[in-house]
């Protein structure tokens, strides 16, 4: 069975298989469904984490 994370930047779930990119923030790994979703959270990571 896939593990599915959720995105997010734009929402989408994705499995972690097919995640674009993985970046760690905070102690915590963030899973992206494209390169431009992983650069837009490293850009400004506060803004989609609450
Ligand atoms: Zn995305």
């Amino acid at each position: 069975m896939a593990e599915k994370v959720k995105d997010p930047v734009c929402g989408m779930e994705i499995e972690v298989q097919q995640a674009a990119g993985k970046t760690e923030y905070q102690g915590k790994t963030y899973y992206f469904c494209s390169p431009g979703c992983k650069a837009a959270f490293e850009k400004d990571p506060q803004k989609y984490v609450s």
